[in-house]
């Protein structure tokens, strides 16, 4: 395969329980063939998360929000050829040169997940009042704008269709939402699909991969209620 390419963009697996929103990075690396879409193949960034029960060294693939390190992973990775993760040609969503957002420059913003899966972005400017309107596939919240919110490493906060969706749901539910902390890293924990409309307190870190936060009631989990005193209206 050609070199991957490293641009400013959002990218988010297609069928996962956790994601990875407060990101450190505006960059991805991968392949890309048009500048939004599903098929994207994404390397993987793999970091140590502990032990598997049995004893065996655990890594989480921070981009495909899996572990690696079973037998089946170690047999179907030769020592020399750098680790990839189950997941690793599984194509994913993304954006590049994705919209960032500064709540800081606008008021009376509201987010609203269209009948066609994209995000609508309606803002106010704070100088002026004009009116800024976007339907988006994804787009990202500059969190240098948001002091406190995130971990200082936290560059940006990624909207993907996928936590879009969640928040929703759970929204339309009545889930008890609320942002859980992960006690390893401090990134925000992220609740997709299924874990999006079934409350639990113990949460597993898309960021690191520490399986053992807990929250101190059951509730379903996403970064995108932080914003809710930045943003009027949050889906
Ligand atoms: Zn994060
Ligand atoms: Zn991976
Ligand atoms: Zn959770
Ligand atoms: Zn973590």
């Amino acid at each position: 395969m050609a070199t991957p390419l490293t641009l400013p963009g959002i990218c988010w697996p297609l069928h996962a329980s956790t994601g990875h929103l407060a990101v450190t990075t505006s960059h991805i690396t991968g392949h890309f063939r048009a500048g939004a879409g599903e098929d994207a193949i994404i390397v993987c960034d793999l970091l140590p998360a502990g032990k598997f029960r049995n004893g065996a060294a655990r890594h989480w693939c921070r981009t495909h929000q899996c572990y690696w390190g079973t037998q089946a992973d170690l047999a179907g990775c030769p020592s020399a050829q750098p680790m990839q993760c189950r997941q690793h040609a599984s194509p994913m969503g993304y954006v590049l040169y994705p919209t960032l957002f500064d709540p800081s420059q606008f008021h009376a913003t509201t987010l609203r997940l269209g009948q066609d899966g994209l995000i609508r972005l309606r803002a106010r400017a704070a100088d002026g009042g004009a009116l800024f309107s976007r339907d988006l596939p994804a787009l990202a919240i500059d969190c240098r704008a948001l002091p406190g919110l995130f971990p200082r490493d936290v560059v940006q906060l990624n909207v993907t269709p996928a936590a879009a969706q969640a928040f929703a749901a759970a929204l339309q539910a009545g889930a008890p939402l609320d942002c859980s902390d992960c006690a390893r890293c401090g990134h925000p924990h992220l609740d997709l699909g299924d874990f999006a409309l079934a409350p639990h307190r113990r949460h597993s870190c898309g960021h690191c991969g520490h399986d053992a936060s807990h929250s101190a009631a059951p509730i379903v989990s996403t970064p995108l209620w932080r914003l809710r005193h930045h943003i009027t209206q949050c889906f």
